[in-house]
């Protein structure tokens, strides 16, 4: 931990780790094996094809960390050891990255709705929302690379603390749960990673700071608070409270998975079977059966019991493990509503049926 707290400048050994690290990515990303998902289709027609290899990459790249580590040439606690240095260099290069897809988005000359620059005039506005859709660098598309590299940051920097409590011999009950709920969670998006092609941030966010800072800072760095606290504190778990730690992992799992399967599943055959049965349906358009039978955004709910179960092996000694679940609760209320405002405009009155048929948002029998 003193190492998080002592350098937080940045330095050129961390963004040769950065620069590795991309290069690997993007490595990855155009040359190994994956299904090819085609995105949604635009506003003018075109439409974007997403190579879905991250599992593989993940995997593979954690292998060749292995044979570093084991021939010596790499230290397993690297990334443990320079927290709060790797933090501020990557926070400097999402920086630099904003600011060169601002300059590159506004000389841009593309109409099509990938990269047609949007300028408000608004400079801290356009940098912070970003001014092109989907912006491209050798053929890589940065906003599928971005969340790629802070889903993947997050298991890495995981993986560091925990060879750094093995190192300092505190890894105990706590530290396991904590790091296999997470590394299931980062395991199980790559699996689905193609199901990450139809979300908002995909789909309708452009490129600005907001997901830069959110891809390459928040999410690796803030959803491993838990780990870096374990680190110095130390929680003893009983029995009972492990298994009901993994009881409510699991049920989260199966609630955040399985509504969001159901949707996707929905969403390309309106008559495939939900839990065994004929889906109910409104207007045609919206599922009202299986988990989006019990409550509107129910998948919300799953994503907030995974997030509990990730800061509960720490005990409730303190706050600071908890920050994942607290920024998830209100960015999930606030995101439920904006959908509603969305729905509501989209739908009209198949919407209105919908939520007089299935009253409860994200907690079910609660109106
Ligand atoms: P959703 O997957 O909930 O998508 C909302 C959209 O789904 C709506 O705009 C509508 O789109 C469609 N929809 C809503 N209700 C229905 C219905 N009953 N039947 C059919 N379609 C419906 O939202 P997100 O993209 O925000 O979230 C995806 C997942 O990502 C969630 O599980 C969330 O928890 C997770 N997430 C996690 C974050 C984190 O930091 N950990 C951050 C953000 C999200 P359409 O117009 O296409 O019909």
């Amino acid at each position: 931990m003193e190492a998080l707290f002592n350098l937080p400048i940045p330095s050129w050994i961390s963004l040769g780790l950065l620069a590795s690290y991309f290069a690997y990515l993007a490595l990855a990303l155009s040359v190994l094996p994956g299904k090819v998902i085609p995105g949604v289709i635009l506003s003018d027609g075109s439409r974007l094809h997403y190579r879905c290899n991250g599992l593989l990459s993940l995997l593979l790249f954690i292998g060749l960390l292995g044979i570093g580590i084991f021939t010596k040439l790499i230290s397993p606690v690297v990334l443990a050891d320079r927290g709060m240095e790797l933090l501020s260099t990557t926070f400097a290069v999402s920086v630099v990255i904003t600011l060169l897809l601002y300059a590159s988005g506004r000389s841009s000359k593309e109409q099509g709705s990938s990269l047609k620059p949007h300028v408000t005039g608004n400079f801290i506005h356009d940098l912070w929302f970003g001014i092109q859709l989907n912006p491209q660098f050798m053929g890589v598309d940065l906003k599928f690379f971005f969340i790629r590299a802070g889903m993947m940051g997050w298991l890495l920097i995981n993986l560091s603390v925990l060879a750094k409590s093995l190192e300092a011999g505190n890894a105990n009950l706590s530290m396991i749960l904590y790091q296999i709920f997470c590394a299931l969670y980062v395991i199980d998006y790559f699996f689905y990673e193609e199901y990450m092609t139809s979300t908002w941030d995909i789909i309708a966010e452009r490129l600005g700071f907001m997901l830069m800072f959110g891809d390459l800072v928040w999410i690796p760095f803030t959803f491993s608070i838990q780990g870096w606290w374990l680190l110095r504190n130390k929680v003893e778990l009983s029995k009972t409270a492990a298994i009901a730690n993994c009881i409510i992992f699991l049920v989260g799992y199966m609630v955040f998975r399985g509504a969001n399967k159901q949707k996707h599943v929905f969403k390309k055959n309106p008559k495939a079977l939900i839990w065994g049965r004929p889906p109910k349906v409104i207007g045609r358009r919206l599922l009202a059966s299986g988990y989006w039978g019990i409550s509107r955004h129910c998948n919300y709910l799953g994503d907030l019991l995974l997030a509990l179960s990730f800061s509960l092996p720490c005990g409730f000694s303190s706050i600071i493990p908890y920050f994942y679940p607290i920024y998830l609760l209100i960015l999930l209320i606030w995101r439920e509503r904006r959908d509603e405002e969305k729905c509501t405009q989209k739908y009209k009155d198949v919407w209105a049926e919908y939520c007089k048929l299935v009253p409860s948002r994200i907690l079910p029998y609660i109106y």
